[in-house]
């Protein structure tokens, strides 16, 4: 029997291939069964796997199965490790040979000799990207400092949108140009979704994301080149008519494995080695992937399989349907009907929408952080099991009761007044907490730290957010009002 090495739908670039035995590919639905996946997740996927298997020839065999599990049988293979709990058990069950995982900056070994003797309060990223940057030399100075001396340039980014435009005054991001694939690949998924194979959610649309290691380097080149100076300035910015701002729609082709995220770390250091690219952007962006992104990776295997099931707020409410069906004209409040309008069309969202918008807003109404995290997998198309967990269950909903983020990130309407055009044009008024035109962030955030005043009278960082809340007179009202909520 020949041995095979097997390719997940996460592993597949070159990096994942040491030209060394044929490659199977697996392209299974079950994924699409088990809960709503957006239409234009499933068109990534199958249009990866295909052009994957179309650059390899006869290097590869490609079957179409109902499981992974059932496609892997009496077979002899060998697998990258792959991403997940459920596909390392896979691989180990089938008997395969395993080599160490690959696709991050650091090694699973690198961080399993950071994190030794750390418990789970010691588990800061800023921490952990430090360390990175000086062991791998980037962005450091022959003395060993950090170039511009200081690690972080933060407090020079984070600023607002530029007032009286609509959009940011960049270039149009690079697109793909949609082939022969993309077009059986769509056909595919219109039969299926017909006849009821796959359930999917969203709308259709022109591919958006890099899907082969040859459309990924050029979507890299055309954000280093257009965008990266000013993704330090307007990365936590938003306006209502620019659904990319200055962002790097590089998620997609990183996490589907075919675009190597030291090649963009590689690229942003280029530009600005060579004046291209000034360092509160490059910092800015550096940080993103070999501290946020590796960060998460590592998390997710250093928390635990359970992890997801953590809910140390009692958060139990249902995801509404408004969100299941990514139907806009369900929600009144201009900010998250603009949000879900967006991730309908493009299956995407830059970070702070999914940050301070969808997941404050699910953070304060207390929706179950299992099932947030289900909605948010299987609605985004750069969702995978490994980077959910941590964003939404610790970043986003405070569910781990402090581990990946030391306070929960819930605001009031005036933060997304300050950052985003969306409360001019709002039913509601960010700086209401009572009455028919209350903003339902404002008064939530109020609510939901009244809910949780005892757990959260324990953490420093929420003294002042509390002294805020007994200073309120109305809260009897804010309380009221916001139990009755139905309309936002
Ligand atoms: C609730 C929530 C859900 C998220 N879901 C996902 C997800 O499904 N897949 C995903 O890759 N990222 C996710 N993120 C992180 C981040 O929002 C996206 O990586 C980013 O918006 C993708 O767009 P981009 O490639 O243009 O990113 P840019 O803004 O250009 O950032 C560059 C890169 O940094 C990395 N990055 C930055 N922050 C994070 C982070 N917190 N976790 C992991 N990678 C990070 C990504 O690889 C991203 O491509 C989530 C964040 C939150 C708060
Ligand atoms: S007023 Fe409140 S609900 Fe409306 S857009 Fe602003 S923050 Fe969102």
């Amino acid at each position: 029997m020949t041995r095979q090495r097997i390719l997940f739908g996460e592993q597949l670039g070159p990096l994942f291939d040491d030209d060394e035995e044929p490659i199977l590919l697996v392209e299974s639905l079950a994924a699409f069964r088990k809960r709503p996946t957006h239409r234009q997740k499933a068109h990534l996927y199958l249009s990866a796997l295909r052009h994957r298997a179309a650059e390899l020839g006869d290097r590869a065999e490609l079957v179409r199965s109902g499981t992974f599990r059932e496609a892997l049988r009496g077979r002899e293979l060998v697998a990258v490790d792959p991403p997940s709990y459920a596909a390392r058990r896979l691989v180990r069950d089938a008997g395969a040979a395993v080599l160490p995982s690959r696709g991050f900056v650091t090694s699973e070994e690198d961080f399993a000799g950071w994190v030794r003797n750390r418990d789970e309060r010691g588990l800061v990223m800023d921490g952990f990207y430090r360390w990175v940057r000086e062991r791998e030399g980037i962005l450091m100075t022959r003395a060993g400092k950090p170039a511009g001396g200081r690690f972080s340039y933060d407090a020079d980014n984070r600023q607002p949108p530029p007032k009286r435009q609509e959009r940011l005054d960049l270039p149009e991001p690079w697109w793909p140009v949609e082939d022969e694939i993309d077009e059986q690949v769509r056909a595919d998924l219109d039969r299926w979704e017909r006849d009821g194979t796959v359930h999917l959610i969203g709308e259709d649309g022109p591919r958006r994301f890099a899907v082969t290691h040859r459309e990924g380097r050029s979507a890299l080149r055309r954000f280093v080149r257009d965008r990266l100076p000013s993704f330090g300035p307007y990365e936590d910015a938003t306006l209502s008519g620019d659904w990319t701002m200055a962002h790097s729609l590089l998620s997609v082709p990183m996490n589907l494995g075919v675009l190597d995220p030291r090649e963009v770390v590689d690229a942003a250091l280029e530009a600005f080695a060579d004046g291209a690219a000034p360092l509160n952007s490059v910092e800015g962006f550096v940080r993103q992937i070999v501290g946020w992104r590796d960060w998460m990776w590592h998390l997710y295997w250093h928390l635990g399989e359970r992890y997801v099931h953590r809910d140390a707020l009692r958060a139990r409410h249902r995801v509404p349907d408004a969100f299941w069906e990514l139907d806009p004209d369900a929600i009144e409040a201009n900010c998250l009907s603009s949000v879900i309008g967006g991730v309908r069309d493009h299956g995407w969202a830059h970070h702070i929408q999914r940050l301070m918008m969808l997941g404050n807003f699910a953070l304060e109404r207390g929706w179950s952080p299992a099932e947030t995290t289900a909605w948010f997998t299987g609605a985004f198309v750069d969702g995978t099991p490994w980077v959910m967990p941590t964003n939404v269950v610790g970043m986003s909903l405070h569910a781990d009761g402090g581990v990946v983020a030391t306070k929960p990130y819930a605001s009031g309407g005036a933060y997304i007044d300050r950052m985003t055009d969306y409360c001019g044009g709002c039913r509601f008024d960010p700086k209401k907490r009572v009455g028919e035109d209350a903003c339902p962030f404002t008064a939530g955030y109020w609510a939901f730290l009244d809910r949780h005043r005892e757990r959260f009278a324990a953490n420093p960082r929420m003294a002042q957010p509390l002294a805020g809340l007994g200073r309120l007179k109305d809260l009897d009202e804010v309380r009221d009002q916001e139990a009755r909520r139905t309309r936002w």
